[in-house]
């Protein structure tokens, strides 16, 4: 079966970077979001966003114009009526995906895949509210997805091998490389990741080191892009304490407890990058470190 119509279920952060790469390699996208709002936003987001490609030369206006064009969006999830796969990236909220699935059973194809964005919900157990798992998988991008090269995909208990090789291919179509990961805690990238930030903010609170030096250290000393503190803020404080959570809760290990000070943090509402504040202070350019 060829694969033209994708649907994208949430407009947010995600769904957006998620429908922006659909379009540009010359998939039709239904998007749906069910606050309004979140539409026209995400629509701005991904224009924008493609300006700046076309800006470095790596995209043409007329593409743009043809990509948005395959764009459709909506509140209602009929829209997704001609979907072949739809990828669901709505909040990380099990209650919110269930209602989700039981909600598009009866408007959906028989044969119609759907994959998660979940970071860290159980595909096995989304899977089994769907009464379609051999047809359910997860598909976990990165952000920004239009930049970021991989897709963890993670196969439940049930998922058959035509759902995996369909959701592999359509992910090779869209430029990434494709990490098979099995239905484990964090899967692979967030399991060995976040434990090595978490470690970061032990260390900081332990005085083994300054915000400036742990940073350093892992730029210069372990050739990492970027600090596991500046990293951390990246991220969100929040998301990353839920992460350990979720490998603590999961795995039962203290080597995954959250660090004491990653929880302060959270309390006190510094969640990084998008609260202004967390292990720097994005008030003043450049951010200088909080502490
Ligand atoms: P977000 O809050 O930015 O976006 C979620 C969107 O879903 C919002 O626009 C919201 O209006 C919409 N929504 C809420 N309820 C809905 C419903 N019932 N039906 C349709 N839309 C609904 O969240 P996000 O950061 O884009 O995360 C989405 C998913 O992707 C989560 O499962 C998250 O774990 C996962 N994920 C996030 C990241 C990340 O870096 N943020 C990375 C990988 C995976």
């Amino acid at each position: 079966m060829k694969i033209t119509h994708i649907g994208v279920i949430g407009a947010g952060l995600m769904g957006n970077g998620i429908a922006h790469a659909c379009l540009l390699a010359g998939y039709h996208v239904a998007l749906v979001d069910t606050f309004e709002a979140a539409l026209p936003k995400a629509l701005a987001t991904m224009s924008k966003n493609m300006e700046r490609q076309i800006a470095k030369g790596s995209l043409t206006a007329q593409a743009k114009d043809e990509a948005l064009s395959r764009l459709v969006t909506a509140t209602s999830y009929t829209a997704l009526g001609t979907a072949q796969i739809i990828i669901e990236a709505a909040p990380e909220r099990e209650e919110i995906k269930e209602a989700i699935y039981k909600a598009l059973a009866p408007l959906i194809g028989a044969d119609t895949i759907i994959a998660s964005n979940t970071s860290s919900i159980s595909i096995t157990k989304l899977a089994s509210i769907t009464g379609r798992a051999d047809k359910f998988i997860g598909m976990h991008f990165f952000n920004p997805v239009p930049v970021m090269k991989l897709v963890e995909v993670i196969r439940g208990m049930a998922t058959s091998d035509e759902t995996y090789n369909t959701i592999y291919a359509l992910a090779e179509s869209l430029g990434k490389t494709i990490a098979t990961a099995a239905d484990a805690p964090g899967f692979i990238v967030n399991r060995i990741l976040c434990p090595m930030i978490n470690e970061a903010i032990f260390a900081l609170a332990e005085g083994v080191g300054t915000v400036t030096s742990i940073d350093s250290g892992m730029k210069l000393g372990a050739n990492h892009p970027m600090g596991p503190l500046e990293l951390a803020d990246f991220v969100g404080l929040d998301t990353l304490l839920e992460v350990m959570r979720v490998l603590h809760n999961g795995l039962g290990e203290d080597k995954y407890r959250p660090a004491p000070l990653l929880i302060k943090y959270v309390e006190a509402g510094w969640y990084g990058r998008k609260s202004g504040r967390g292990f720097y202070d994005y008030s003043v350019t450049p951010p200088k470190p909080a502490r």
